[in-house]
């Protein structure tokens, strides 16, 4: 094409060749207005490290509520690369957040209610396991309790998710290196038994500290050792009750687990849990506001990865709550809420990336694809296919 408009440029009369070059220069502003100039310039490369957002009961019409409503322009809106998942889990077409989650982490569909097993309930390596063993450093974060559905499947494995206490026990059996969530009781105050996994974390390595003891903000995140920190004894309170860490948690996870390893990479998972909370309680304006700080704390991990350039940011939901819809009398800023039941829906379910490997996430697929999708972009099925060859040999 462009030897073409060269060759027309030195052999044509001037009317042809001034709309040769009108063409010319129509071809290439039009480039420049096309919404990809702004994407990663490694968009189809691989990352070294990931951050994972997940906005529970985060559906399209959560998201266009929060852009309606905020002032600026919403950080949802800085990505370039978007798709869909199919959120349904195993025999069922509306899943909750136990096998929503169990899904993006394992890579499996499966019952509702399930953390990290299978149908049958087997236990499956999650993605945040497998690297660990790989030298990745980890991080959790919700607005939860630590032991909520939603972190627990990408660490614990237990065949029901009200297994709190349990799902508390399997915590210490992964070296997850960075976490901020609610649920200390489960930990220190246990009714199933005497242990004390409060105790049990600090003998393991971990600075353990809780909402009771320190602000999180007062916390010295360079030290090398491992983090954990209680925001709540169980749930933390809504955003509207004076709840702001997630988006400073967001912001440092990524700078300490870089700082920690910064060979091998990092895995992080940054959950904005009570979005789902509101739909079911269908509280419109709360869910606003926890979906407006879930996006805030996505600006976080974008800076950071803007900065970084070898970080993929992923922002998706488990599922749609509320059957949520913005009526008509609604006005910019003044949204008419309306809700069709108190629990979640099978509407498929948006999916934002950005970074080395974001073009992977256009189009429709499954969403246990996240985490296939994820896993090759980070390599291990490479390791793995080659260490599977190293045995054989
Ligand atoms: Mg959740
Ligand atoms: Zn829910």
């Amino acid at each position: 094409m462009i030897q073409k408009k060269i060759s027309l440029f030195f052999a044509t009369p001037l009317p042809l060749l001034l709309l040769g070059t009108f063409l010319f220069t129509t071809a290439c502003s039009s480039t420049k207005n096309e919404p990809f100039v702004a994407t990663h310039p490694n968009a189809s490369d691989k990352p070294k490290n990931i951050i994972l957002m997940i906005g529970d009961g985060m559906g399209l019409t959560q998201i266009s509520a929060a852009i309606y409503e905020n002032k600026r322009p919403t950080n949802f809106e800085r990505f370039r690369h978007i798709g869909f998942h199919k959120s349904y889990a195993a025999g069922e077409l509306i899943t909750d957040s136990a096998a929503g989650a169990t899904a993006f982490a394992c890579g499996i569909k499966t019952y509702n209610g399930a953390i990290g097993v299978n149908v049958d309930t087997i236990p499956q390596q999650s993605i945040l396991e497998e690297a660990e063993i790989r030298g990745l450093t980890t991080g959790l974060i919700a607005t939860a309790f630590i032991v909520h559905a939603t972190p627990a499947a990408f660490y614990g494995h237990q065949p029901i998710r009200t297994f709190h206490e349990q799902i508390a026990a399997d915590l210490l059996n992964v070296d997850v290196d960075f976490i901020i969530g609610g649920g200390m009781k489960y930990f220190n105050r246990r009714d199933s038994d005497d242990r004390n996994l409060y105790k049990e974390l600090e003998d393991k390595g971990y600075t353990v500290s809780n909402y009771t003891e320190i602000p999180l903000e007062k916390i010295d995140f360079r030290s090398n050792r491992k983090i954990i920190y209680f925001t709540a004894d169980r749930h933390p309170v809504p955003v509207s009750a004076g709840r702001n860490y997630l988006p400073f948690a967001t912001k440092i996870a990524p700078r300490f687990l870089r700082a920690a390893n910064d060979n091998n990479g990092f895995f992080l998972m940054v959950e904005g849990s009570q979005i789902d909370w509101a739909g079911h309680g269908n509280e419109g304006q709360l869910m606003i506001e926890e979906t407006l700080d879930f996006d805030r704390a996505v600006g976080q991990a974008l800076d950071f990865a803007k900065a970084d350039g070898n970080t993929l940011v992923i922002v998706t939901a488990d599922h749609e709550t509320g059957g949520f819809s913005i009526n008509q009398g609604s006005k910019k800023g003044e949204i008419q809420t309306a809700f069709t039941t108190n629990g979640h829906t099978a509407a498929l379910v948006p999916v934002f990336a950005y970074g080395p490997g974001a073009e992977n996430f256009k189009g429709i697929y499954e969403n246990t694809a996240i985490y296939h999708k994820m896993r090759r972009l980070l390599d291990f099925d490479q390791a793995a296919a080659s260490s599977q060859l190293n045995t054989r040999q």
